[in-house]
């Protein structure tokens, strides 16, 4: 190794420790754990504290001499600002190096594919960094993500149902965000990299978005699993009736005809906290629906689950009403399945509705991450 790629390499270590560190570090902490000199490690950490990276926060209590420093990791050193554009609204939502939201704000506004819609979008994403207020000199850049499928590699919005846009050029899209690095994403896919994240020590997972549309995502050894055509994890249109109900795709009987959350909402003419109201005050009628509605979401999760046989993390606006349904829906699913006794592989979502802005906004952290 070369002196240079040896001091890159002491410099990523060092942050990469103290970025881990459940707990504040000394200076001879970290010179114990990476078997590294004193003067590499001061001469490494004098340069984090002056780039506002790391920051002494006090002192460790001693016995005599001198108290050694406690250095920390600033984790709003940078941030990162998501932006998930739905049918209805926009969502906000600004992450540190943690992935901890520093703030989050939801807007109703229709979609339109127009200039004056994404004109107006760009000005609301500056009026938030304003409203925070956070310092446009550490963001890390902007991640956007569509309800539809994205091929990054094509730079295509290729298909976006609940928007009625087939195949658009990202660069419609583009110039109005340049501003800042842009990373553009299926929400699915961001919601499931959000999970990854969060999830580390969880080798291989699936993302399982249920809204008024239905996706997911596929992480196998801790990297996203794409497919050949970068169209992986479109749970919502596999068949699941013969015949079925007419989907948004054009086809019958897909999952997503039968568990698209219009099933318990739009199609009902309630809202979705409605229906969970009405369900919890004991309407017959509700309840029946429920029922339908769980048979067909736990055929789906237990045809995943016996395909690809790894945790499934359930998401979107659904997982939001789901905590007392859980164990129900983790029986169900193993009853349906040939080998699980036990549902634990079945998760609700822990960024909840933030998913999708918050994963968007982690590309940026991770590409930070790995600069060192
Ligand atoms: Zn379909």
């Amino acid at each position: 190794m070369t002196s240079t790629a040896l001091r890159q390499n002491n410099r990523r270590r060092i942050y990469q420790y103290i970025y881990e560190s459940p707990q504040p570090v000394t200076k001879q902490d970290v010179a114990r754990a990476l078997e590294l000199s004193m003067p590499t490690v001061s001469s490494n950490l004098q340069d984090f504290l002056s780039e506002g990276l790391l920051s002494y926060t006090g002192t460790l209590a001693s016995t005599g001499g001198r108290k050694p420093r406690v250095i920390s990791l600033v984790s709003d050193a940078r941030f990162s600002v998501g932006l998930s554009i739905m049918d209805n609204a926009l969502r906000l939502t600004a992450v540190d190096l943690k992935a901890q939201e520093l703030a989050q704000q939801k807007i109703f506004l229709p979609f339109a594919h127009t200039p004056a819609y994404y004109t107006q979008v760009s000005q609301l994403v500056e009026a938030f960094l304003d409203a925070h207020p956070l310092p446009r000199e550490k963001m890390l850049g902007l991640g956007i993500t569509f309800p539809g499928i994205v091929d990054r590699e094509q730079q295509r919005l290729i298909f976006a149902p609940t928007l009625g846009l087939r195949d658009v050029s990202l660069e419609e899209i583009r110039p109005y965000f340049d501003r800042y690095p842009l990373f553009i994403e299926n929400d699915a896919n961001a919601s499931g990299y959000a999970e990854s994240w969060l999830r580390k020590s969880t080798r291989n997972l699936v993302y399982l978005s249920v809204e008024r549309g239905v996706g997911g995502a596929l992480f196998f050894n801790s990297g996203r699993y794409t497919g050949d055509n970068g169209r992986s994890g479109e749970f919502g249109h596999i068949r699941l009736v013969p015949g079925g109900r007419l989907c948004r795709c054009g086809r019958h009987g897909c999952l997503e005809a039968y568990c698209s959350t219009s099933r318990l909402s739009d199609d009902l003419d309630i809202t979705l906290d409605e229906f969970f109201t009405m369900l919890d005050n004991g309407n017959d009628q509700i309840a029946l629906t429920w029922q339908r509605y769980l048979s067909h979401l736990t055929d789906g999760l237990a045809m995943i689950r016996m395909a690809l046989d790894c945790d499934i993390v359930l998401g979107g606006m659904l997982a939001a009403h789901l905590e007392k349904h859980l164990d129900t829906i983790r029986r169900e699913v193993c009853r349906k399945t040939l080998f699980d006794h036990n549902g634990d592989f079945l998760t609700l979502d822990m960024f909840r509705a933030n998913g999708a802005c918050v994963g968007a906004a982690l590309h940026h952290v991770n590409d930070f991450l790995s600069s060192f």
